[in-house]
């Protein structure tokens, strides 16, 4: 197996960089390392900062590195550090060249704009090299998540397959989504294709903390047990909150960004879940849960100045706890 300038060779961990687009004066291109076991078995594709501020996914990956037992590995774990290497220099959630979520244009198009071509390029390479993909996410800067795993479970084997592989990254929220709005999401594209995927959130608000570090190192390794390239169980938690369909709450008008509640809270209808102020401190909206039974998934970084139109919650339909 090679990605880009790096080679598998079993029992070790080996470095490159793949090329993903072209800048005007060469190639555009990302690490990868590759971690093999000794033994032959599954490929896990393994990503990070697919949209550029999330962090939390690199670290959470050299810590994975660091950490493995390759001796008792069998299978690979490719590691791409940059899914979006313009959105990581320019520390945006966005491509910086032109102003797409890269997460939102998947299958992407070879001969469409930047955004487009790299998707394409990252849903080809994943799907050609791996069995299962995992793609991390931490909020970024202006943006906190809660702690939560995101798949798309459309009944087919890989749909299955995927929520079987959300349960054993020892997240307590976990989404199965097949809204409209994540139809361009990477992990959508690549389970569409035949193959389980999925996403696992944490943090976000400009800073990294290291509860964020172990869930997200949790999940990769929750991960690489169920799929057996690491022996032993997946973490498995006495009681999970399950997710459905989303509403992302847009403020009205501009001001001072004020949350009561938090990432991961419960919220029901009507409740009062933030207020906006002016800069003389006087109220001009008041935010409301618009939901019968939500938790939040994410919020806007508190007491950021915000302008109307500006998402300030993620709010998730709560379908259920298991156990009930
Ligand atoms: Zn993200």
């Amino acid at each position: 197996m090679v990605v880009g300038t790096a080679h598998r060779e079993p029992g070790s961990i080996t470095r490159g960089h793949v090329e993903l687009g072209s800048y005007p004066d060469g190639p555009l291109t990302s690490p990868v390392v590759i971690a093999s076991g000794k033994k032959d078995g599954p490929t896990l594709w393994l990503q990070s900062c697919i949209h550029g501020p999330e962090v939390v996914g690199p670290l959470s990956i050299q810590r994975f590195l660091k950490t493995v037992d390759l001796t008792e590995m069998a299978g690979t774990v490719i590691c791409l550090m940059l899914a979006n290497p313009l959105g990581f220099r320019g520390y945006n959630r966005l491509t910086p060249q032109d102003g797409f979520n890269l997460n939102r244009v998947f299958p992407g198009d070879p001969a469409g704009h930047h955004s487009q071509q790299l998707a394409h390029r990252l849903l080809e390479l994943s799907l050609e090299h791996s069995d299962a993909m995992l793609d991390l996410h931490s909020g970024g800067d202006l943006t906190i998540t809660c702690h939560y795993t995101l798949f798309h479970n459309d009944g087919t084997a890989a749909g299955v397959e995927s929520e079987r592989l959300a349960r054993a990254t020892g997240t307590p929220n976990v989404w199965n989504s097949l809204e409209p709005f994540l139809s361009g999401a990477h992990f959508a594209n690549y389970t569409k294709r035949g193959k389980p995927s999925l996403i696992v959130e944490s943090g976000g608000g400009a800073r990294v903390t290291a509860e964020d570090l172990d869930r997200l190192t949790g999940a990769i390794f929750g991960v690489c047990k169920a799929i057996n390239i690491l022996p032993g169980d997946p973490p498995k938690l006495d009681r999970i909150r399950l997710g459905g369909d989303a509403v992302h709450v847009k403020c009205t008008r501009g001001g001072l960004f004020i949350p009561y509640v938090g990432p991961g809270d419960d919220v029901r209808e009507g409740q009062h879940l933030a207020d906006l102020v002016d800069l003389f401190g006087d109220v001009v909206q008041e935010i409301r849960c618009p939901l019968k039974n939500a938790w939040v998934g994410s919020i806007r970084r508190p007491h950021m100045p915000i302008y109307n139109g500006d998402q300030v919650f993620e709010l998730v339909e709560t379908k259920g706890y298991e156990p009930a």
